[in-house]
């Protein structure tokens, strides 16, 4: 990665908080975010190298990223990745609530933990740190809050009713919080990506895979930097300050209302 000039660095002095940063998607807006002068913290529940590995990248280019390792479906985890990062860096101006997994299988066949885990981590996981982080951003008053859904959640995928139910609660729940939020001047978005190119969609079967591609009008997956690009127009001050509670697809055109 290579840090833009410092004229084109909108987002110098801006603390951004990305969960599940270590790989695919959440690594790609780490770098998006830092290429514009934000310094990030990369959050991660297990794979530290590969945290690490992104904090190098940012370093060795210029910019400021620290790794925080912090399971954020677990409240006293999620509530010290942003009580470490206001100690450590002083402000957190940007979270992206990132972080997320699939359970897939049929209802019938559905364990509850499955749905439990999805839920826990997809939806939970987006309240205890918007809501430990929005306290800081209230005393700022400033703040982006940019929440990452899924299509999942707005068309609902068979095989998904967990995740799909996590995702769509996810955009509830950014409306609302948009609201609660709006007269500090701190905007809630959201982003729902479509089938992306990571680890999530290696698992899927090829002839899934195949038949999905089919309906994607752009015909062919995402690269988790469309989704980076997103996040980084809607963390910009002034380009994004009107635009609150809002969902973004981008998904090819998989998903037209
Ligand atoms: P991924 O490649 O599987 O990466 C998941 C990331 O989440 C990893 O950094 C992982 O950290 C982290 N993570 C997992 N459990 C965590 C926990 N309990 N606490 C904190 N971090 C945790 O997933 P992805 O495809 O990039 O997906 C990122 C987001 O986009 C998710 O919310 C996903 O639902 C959404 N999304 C993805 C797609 C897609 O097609 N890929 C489509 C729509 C939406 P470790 O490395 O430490 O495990």
């Amino acid at each position: 990665m290579e840090l833009l000039p410092e004229s084109l660095q909108t987002l110098r002095d801006r603390v951004a908080i990305v969960t599940g940063a270590s790989r695919g998607i959440g690594r790609a807006i780490a770098l998006e975010l830092a290429t514009v002068g934000a310094t990030v913290v990369v959050n991660y529940a297990r794979s530290s190298q590969a945290a690490e590995a992104v904090v190098a990248e940012i370093t060795e280019a210029g910019g400021s990223a620290i790794a925080l390792q912090a399971d954020v479906s677990q409240p006293d985890e999620a509530n010290h990745l942003i009580s470490h990062t206001k100690k450590e860096l002083g402000r957190v101006d940007i979270l992206v609530n990132n972080a997320g997994i699939t359970r897939d299988t049929l209802v019938l066949r559905m364990k509850l933990e499955d749905w439990q885990s999805v839920i826990d981590l997809n939806l939970t996981g987006v309240f205890l740190c918007t809501k430990a982080a929005s306290q800081v951003m209230l005393r700022q008053k400033s703040g982006r809050i940019i929440n990452i859904a899924s299509v999942s959640g707005v068309m609902g995928i068979a095989g998904q009713a967990n995740y799909s139910a996590a995702k769509a609660g996810v955009i509830g729940f950014s409306k609302a919080m948009a609201k609660e939020l709006s007269s500090r001047g701190i905007t809630v978005n959201v982003v729902a990506p479509g089938f992306i190119n990571t680890d999530m969609t290696q698992e899927l079967k090829e002839d899934y895979k195949q038949q999905v591609l089919k309906e994607i009008p752009l015909r062919r997956y995402g690269e988790p930097e469309d989704i980076a690009g997103m996040v980084r127009f809607l963390a910009a001050d002034p380009a994004a300050a009107y635009i609150t509670g809002q969902t973004f697809n981008v998904d090819g055109g998989l998903v037209m209302g």
